[in-house]
């Protein structure tokens, strides 16, 4: 018999680490609510037939969020074989809200008690057995990180869904909500329904739920006398429907919890040393300095210690293997242009990416120690009222911090974020962030026009790059999203010890997605703009690159950039090139100057930029659309291709404007 498992329990209560652990499959684990935003699906390791589906973490089943819907439709509409709860042990109070409403769906189903290593951690006493009894469920105690118990509960699985051992029922309501509940399931629309269980759509209906509502498609008739059931109810509770249903259900856990659990103090030993860190860390003043401070710390480390170290014995490594094949080309006679293309188009292009991957590495290293310890959830806790006033959330800020280093890991990064409008305003608001690869056009032009004021120039830079995203962030959520973001339940999970498998996975599978990205759409991008820089109109090999294809371009839409100061067809093919990766931006002036290094930026930049229209150009390219592996990574998670070039388009259209103002402005003063 094939079996269906569905995951189900709060956020961050273990279901992904079990997922994985069972499935042997690799789906991020954070500790930081959200990581799981859509459902994923695995087979059981060794029992093939059990499939499990991973569902985002919800806290009760009536659904606010969009995620909070995939797991309700999943569990009503495809009814699984068995629902898995994964309740967190160390905090059995929350965590059983759902677990009541789960067993109201009288589906078969098993509690995995996780974190049971915690529980002995903080000297906590669970009597499972008599937790088992008042709930009517089988409840296996277990560790997801620590692989304690999961044979016993992958057997007992097995057999709860082979025999379809459904839960024991032992109705808690006192008798005036029973009444209320028999006299919905009287309703026409819920006799005649066998989608939902009857005895689950009636609370919910009772409680006011709006999607169950629809979902059975009551009549004029049931709702009128649902509402007067429901008033009735309110009556003689005294007590609006969905609080007397909640407060049942809370009255029902405390009774459980009281008989069942025993707790050395009030607060556990981990939550006191939580509650220590995060008066300091989430501190009214200082929280934010501190975060700062470590993201500071963060860029340091990753792009000035480790990374531009790391990145530069990868580079000479490249060469070195550049060297040895251009070498064996050459010996091998190899047609000059077969050999131009792999050299200086594929090695060239797909290399100077790929020196980045040890930076990318690092950078995520350090993300995902910060995201498993749980302290991404506080600088989304510091920083949310903040971003709120401009229609994000303090989610946000991590993506967006992101965008300093690289755009493609910042705009994956975004996937922890639930899927709304807030997602996609990040999403945009990234490429303005000005990326590391963009260092090099702003030295190479500031060391030419701005020796003085060099770093008040990027510093100005910089910011411009965060004032327009803002600004950009204003005007989108006044015309063009409304709402406001989904409100995130500021709860803050324990600090913790990142597990090292969950870290170097992490890190591994980001490096993974950036080769796979170097060898696709670098790949053919570089082979693209060689072959561009090569050819002429006629498919004439071109010794001089002006004559070339490329050039061309470059002439036919250097018009555009005229009135921004910099109408010279070099600086638009530039631009043009800057789209594969932004270093592009300057090694393509150097090879058309026919010039190389220091050299070059003094004196041929002289001839075709004034200190202003630099400035100017700098400024396009700081705003202008981002290179096609950002590009692309924003496709991925727009998912309709029309919206990602919208997207691009609008940006440009910026990049112009504000370009085109300073260029202005600076006219009025020069
Ligand atoms: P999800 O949001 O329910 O998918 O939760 P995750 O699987 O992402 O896990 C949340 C956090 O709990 C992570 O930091 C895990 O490492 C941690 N965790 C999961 N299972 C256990 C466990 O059995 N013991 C302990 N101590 N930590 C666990
Ligand atoms: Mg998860």
């Amino acid at each position: 018999m094939r079996i269906t498992a569905a995951l189900a329990g709060n956020q961050n209560s273990g279901k992904t680490t079990l997922f994985n652990r069972i499935t042997g499959s690799r789906q991020n684990v954070g500790n930081f609510p959200g990581v799981t935003v859509e459902k994923k699906t695995g087979t059981v390791k060794k029992l093939r037939h059990i499939e499990v589906v991973d569902l985002p973490g919800i806290y009760s089943l009536s659904p606010y969020s969009p995620e909070e819907i995939v797991t309700r439709d999943f569990l009503i509409k495809e009814s699984p074989d068995i629902i898995i709860n994964i309740v967190d042990a160390t905090s059995l109070e929350r965590n059983l809200y759902l677990t009541l409403q789960l067993i109201e769906l009288d589906m078969p189903m098993v509690v995995a008690l996780n974190m049971i290593d915690q529980v002995k951690y903080n000297n906590i006493s669970i009597d499972i057995p008599a937790l088992s009894k008042a709930l009517g469920v089988e409840i296996i105690p277990v560790s997801a990180s620590r692989n304690i118990g999961i044979a016993e509960l992958l057997d007992r699985v097995e057999y709860i869904a082979e025999n379809r051992i459904k839960p024991e029922s032992n109705p808690y309501y006192p008798a005036t909500v029973g009444q209320a509940v028999s006299a919905v399931c009287e309703l026409p629309a819920l006799k005649n329904n066998k989608a939902v269980p009857a005895g689950f759509a009636a609370v919910k209906l009772l409680e006011g739920d709006e999607p169950m509502e629809k979902e059975l498609n009551l009549s004029e008739d049931d709702m009128r006398e649902l509402s007067l059931i429901a008033r009735c109810l309110e009556g003689s509770l005294d007590m609006d429907r969905e609080a007397a249903l909640a407060e049942m259900r809370y009255l029902r856990i405390e009774e459980i919890c009281r008989a069942a659990v025993k707790k050395p103090d009030f607060e556990t030993a981990s939550r006191k040393r939580s509650a220590a860190i995060d008066s300091l860390l989430t501190h009214r003043y200082f929280g934010i300095p501190i975060f700062l401070g470590i993201m500071f710390l963060i860029f340091w480390l990753t792009f000035g210690v480790f990374g531009s170290t790391l990145s530069d014995l990868f580079e000479s490594g490249i060469e070195y293997i550049t060297g040895l094949c251009d070498t064996a080309l050459s010996s091998a006679n190899v047609n000059e242009n077969l050999h131009s293309l792999i050299i200086d188009g594929v090695f060239a292009g797909v290399g100077s990416v790929l020196s980045f991957l040890p930076t990318i590495l690092i950078l995520f290293l350090f993300l995902s120690v910060l995201e498993g310890t749980g302290y991404m959830a506080r600088v989304a806790f510091v920083t949310d009222s903040m971003l709120r006033k401009i229609g994000l959330s303090g989610r946000s800020v991590v993506s967006m911090l992101l965008g300093f280093g690289c755009s493609v890991p910042a705009v994956m990064s975004t996937r922890t974020l639930p899927a709304d409008h807030g997602k996609k305003m990040t999403i945009l608001m990234i490429p303005f962030m000005s990326c590391s690869a963009k260092l090099p056009i702003y030295s190479v032009f500031t060391m030419a026009f701005f020796e003085k004021q060099q770093a008040l120039v990027m510093m100005a830079l910089y910011l411009l790059g965060i004032a327009v995203s803002v600004l950009y962030a204003i005007i989108l959520n006044k015309f063009y999203f409304s709402g406001k973001p989904t409100p995130f339940i500021l709860e803050l999970p324990e600090y913790r010890l990142p597990t090292a498998s969950s870290v170097i996975q992490r890190m591994w599978e980001n490096a993974r997605d950036f080769i796979t990205r170097a060898f696709t759409v670098i790949f053919l991008a570089s082979i693209g703009i060689w072959l561009l820089q090569r050819f002429d109109i006629r498919l004439n090999v071109v010794t001089d690159s002006t004559h070339s294809l490329l050039a061309a371009i470059g002439r036919f839409i250097s018009p555009v950039f005229a009135p921004l100061g910099f109408g010279d067809w070099r600086a638009s093919t530039a631009l043009i090139t800057g789209l594969v990766a932004k270093e592009s931006v300057v090694s393509t002036l150097a090879v058309l100057y026919d010039a190389a290094g220091a050299e070059f930026a003094a004196s041929s930049l002289a001839h075709m930029f004034t200190p202003l229209t630099a400035f100017s150009f700098l400024v396009f390219t700081l705003l202008y659309m981002p290179c096609v592996a950002a590009m692309a990574a924003i496709k991925r998670e727009f998912v309709k291709t029309s919206t990602a070039l919208y997207a691009m388009l609008y940006q440009t259209l910026i990049a112009w404007i504000v370009s085109f103002a300073v260029y202005r402005i600076g006219l009025l003063f020069i």
